[in-house]
């Protein structure tokens, strides 16, 4: 907050005006729910393989059929966060994806955590049910 009012200080009319409306657009932004939810009902646990990496903060849920990983979860201070492999999806237009390239590489932990909480789905909810009729995956 001080950093920002340092900042408006040089500014003046419409320059504050809209970095005012900025800095309470930013607070709102802070505390509102979530843009995204996700949903996701695993009808087979028994099919599931959790594996976690090194750092053991996220968790990659395989298909043990394929392989495919169609959703990896990282919980942050009891919270659980996610993101979707969209690659695995059916009936997925490749036009509705804005694809970049991403290098993790020497990401210390505390900016990948902040990172997930930053850019995953921040409202998840997974359930499984016991039921293994299906033979789809
Ligand atoms: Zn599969």
């Amino acid at each position: 907050m001080s950093q920002d009012t340092n900042h408006t200080a040089r500014l003046a009319g419409h320059a504050l005006r809209n970095a005012h409306l900025r800095e309470r657009a930013l607070e709102r932004a802070r505390s509102a729910e979530p843009l995204s939810r996700l949903v996701v009902t695993i009808r087979d646990p028994a099919l599931v393989s959790k594996y976690a990496f090194g750092t053991r903060t996220a968790t990659f849920h395989i298909c043990s059929r394929c392989g495919a990983v169609p959703l990896v979860t990282s919980e942050i201070a009891k919270h659980l966060y996610a993101v979707v492999n969209v690659n695995v999806l059916e009936n997925v237009d490749p036009a509705w994806m804005r694809r970049g390239s991403a290098n993790f590489e020497g990401e210390d932990i505390a900016s990948r955590l902040a990172r997930r909480k930053r850019n995953w789905i921040g409202d998840v909810r997974i359930t499984e049910t016991a039921v293994s009729s299906r033979a789809t995956c």
